[in-house]
């Protein structure tokens, strides 16, 4: 006993002394000399606030708009816009807005959520009013597993993924502090704008819209409820967090459900089974070419 004691003791002590060695030498973390290797702030200007036109069509990919995190896709047909996500909250569909604006006068005539992640649909009622989307004159459309994907992923865990989502994106730094050179621009936040879809695909579907033919394609990688639109007359893919050019996020540090590394692989072949497109993805930002 007393020879057990003896020897947690000096355990204790030893790992004291260690301890008051490392408070000795540890510099303080705001004296560390920051370092940003050269391809993370390359990979830094995919999140600068920018609109791109696709090609030379009425398609335009709204970026990271006033520090917004986050993108949305607009479609200008001849009697209205389609939207393609309306972001994170009220605050960052208004944002869109103003951009979507710049752009056309016409009324949104439909949204579509990518999947069901909540950086993807919670701006619509700054895009569209209720009373539009419950009269039918705009359509919310969606996979059917939108909604039961929302359930099932941020139910029960929404409090703490969230919890540990404002850690991840140093939500409580200074602006001159937060460097974002993985993903997305600085700004997140807001009230949430959710309108419930009002339409659900179960299948590939072909549509048109606004005189805009469409094919919504079902691409399930990054999550079950995920799928692009093709636009046949441009040969324009436009998917959401399927594309980009670093490493999947299989396992989100917030603890969101882990993402098969296949579903992301299925997913870019499914957009490369459209010869001759031109790809839009969310995370990818900039429009690119995969042909
Ligand atoms: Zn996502
Ligand atoms: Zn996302």
């Amino acid at each position: 006993m007393t020879k057990r004691l003896i020897t947690n003791l000096a355990l204790l002590m030893l790992m004291m002394g260690s301890t008051l060695l490392w408070a000795k030498e540890a510099k303080s973390p705001d004296t560390v000399e920051r370092s940003f290797p050269p391809y993370f702030l390359e990979h830094k200007k995919y999140f600068e606030p920018k609109v791109y036109k696709i090609g030379n069509y009425p398609v335009w990919s709204i970026n990271n708009t006033d520090d917004w995190a986050v993108n949305t896709i607009l479609i200008e047909g001849d009697e209205g816009l389609i939207v393609y996500d309306t972001g994170l909250s009220r605050e960052n569909g208004t944002a869109f807005m103003k951009e979507i604006r710049k752009l056309s006068d016409k009324p949104i005539v439909a949204i579509f959520y990518s999947h069901h992640h909540p950086d993807h649909y919670n701006g619509t009622d700054a895009m569209v009013s209720l009373e539009d989307v419950r009269s039918g004159k705009t359509k919310l459309y969606a996979w059917d597993n939108f909604e039961t994907g929302i359930e099932n992923e941020f139910g029960a865990t929404g409090p703490s993924q969230a919890i540990r989502a404002g850690y991840y994106i140093g939500s409580l730094l200074p602006k001159e502090d937060n460097h974002h050179h993985g993903c997305c621009g600085p700004k997140y936040g807001g009230a949430s704008g959710y309108i419930p879809p009002t339409d659900t695909f179960s299948e590939d579907t072909d549509l048109v819209i606004a005189g805009v033919k469409l094919r919504a394609f079902l691409t399930g990688g990054e999550a079950a409820s995920e799928f692009g639109l093709y636009l046949p007359d441009y040969k324009i893919a436009i998917v959401a967090d399927e594309m980009f050019p670093s490493v999947p996020n299989l396992y989100t540090l917030r603890g969101a459900k882990f993402r098969d590394a296949n579903g992301y692989v299925r997913a870019m072949f499914q957009c490369v089974t459209f010869s001759g497109t031109t790809a839009t993805g969310w995370l990818q930002k900039r429009p690119g070419t995969a042909t």
